[in-house]
């Protein structure tokens, strides 16, 4: 039996997605072979590659002026790549940190540049996004660093700061594919596919032409912008499964009207779940409300020694994966684009028979 699973990623895929995969795992267009057994190099793949790379260009609106790449290494290999790729040696960069995953990527930036904390969430505990107007810029930054949502906080950006010419690069992990987005407002994007693109293992970063071949000496190959846009992220053998999966979950996000239908549902799964935190005496998400996560919504229970038992008979209801991070407990339901309505619906309505008998 499926699950509505609020797993902050890996996460759900769409159940279509799932079943064609499987129906066409071991023998994948009559090849009589599976799309993992045949060569990346060959015509059948290049095909998948290709439509790929054009519905995500195609949903996301990403002009000609920016490569698109499949790469590996994660969003965490970017936390370097990004550097080695936009920052000689000894450069200045600005990061903002709004929480867990900002965190991550300004140490591990610190390893290549100097990097300026330009804004700090500190003072509200990292539920609110430091207003822009005063953050602390660096003159001559390279780049300016943001996490437009952050998966463990659910704090989200609901808008794209102005940086003026500085390139803007955003970590979108945990928010690409969720809602139209103005490409051409930032440098590089990039995000880890295993909440809204696909399984994990594949990573998709969209850079600016003008950025590319500026990598710093010593920058590995597979790392290099330029060096995987020139071999069509072929310069090695790419992650080819889960390039397949995620052009089929790219295929999925077309035929269903695009990223402004699942903008739609997002909002209308994230208000529900609000609503319904904000209405009870006994659930409580602590993020500031404008800048409340679509895409993952932390909340804790008024009385903590219930958090087994809540999780427990959650998961007896079909329910799974809403223990908060390890980092900061508490619950977490993540609502990426495969979730549907009818799960929030559920877990809405758990929610609210297991506060009438335990609150
Ligand atoms: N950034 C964000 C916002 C994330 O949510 C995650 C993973 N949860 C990462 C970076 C790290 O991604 P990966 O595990 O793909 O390196």
């Amino acid at each position: 039996m499926r699950v509505f699973n609020f797993s902050a990623g890996p996460a759900m895929l769409p159940l279509e997605v799932l079943e064609r995969v499987r129906d066409e795992l071991i023998d994948w267009r009559s090849s009589g072979a599976s799309v993992m057994e045949i060569s990346h190099r060959s015509k059948a793949f290049i095909g998948v590659a290709q439509q790929a790379e054009a519905d995500l260009r195609e949903l996301l609106g990403v002009p000609p002026s920016f490569k698109v790449l499949f790469l590996q290494g994660g969003a965490t290999g970017q936390f370097s790549a990004v550097p080695m790729n936009l920052a000689v040696e000894g450069a200045t960069v600005d990061y903002v940190n709004t929480g867990s995953w900002s965190k991550k990527a300004l140490l591990e930036a610190q390893r290549y540049c100097t990097v300026n904390v330009a804004a700090d969430g500190a003072a509200s505990g990292y539920n609110d996004i430091p207003p822009v107007a005063g953050w602390k810029r660096s003159l001559n930054a390279a780049y300016l660093h943001y996490t437009p949502n952050e998966t463990i906080g659910g704090v989200e950006f609901h808008f794209v700061p102005d940086v003026d010419e500085v390139p803007l690069v955003a970590d979108m992990s945990s928010t690409l594919l969720s809602r139209p987005i103005d490409v051409t407002r930032f440098g590089v994007i990039y995000a880890g596919a295993q909440k809204n693109i696909g399984p994990s293992g594949i990573t998709v970063v969209i850079v600016r032409d003008d950025l590319l071949g500026r990598a710093r000496p010593g920058t590995p190959m597979v790392f290099d912008y330029k060096a995987m846009a020139d071999e069509g992220s072929m310069l090695n053998t790419p992650p080819t499964f889960g390039w397949y999966v995620a052009g089929l979950v790219l295929q999925w996000l077309m035929e269903r009207g695009g990223l402004k239908a699942m903008a739609e549902t997002n909002r209308a799964k994230a208000q529900r779940l609000y609503a319904a935190i904000d209405q009870s005496g006994f659930y409580r998400n602590p993020v500031a409300k404008e800048c409340r996560s679509w895409m993952n919504v932390p909340f804790t229970l008024a009385r903590p020694e219930l958090d087994k038992q809540f999780l427990a008979e959650a998961h007896q209801a079909g329910l799974t994966a809403l223990e908060g991070h390890r980092s900061v407990g508490g619950m977490r339901a993540s609502l990426y684009n495969a979730m549907p309505l009818a799960g929030v619906n559920a877990l809405v309505e758990f929610m609210q028979e297991f506060e009438r008998k335990n609150g």
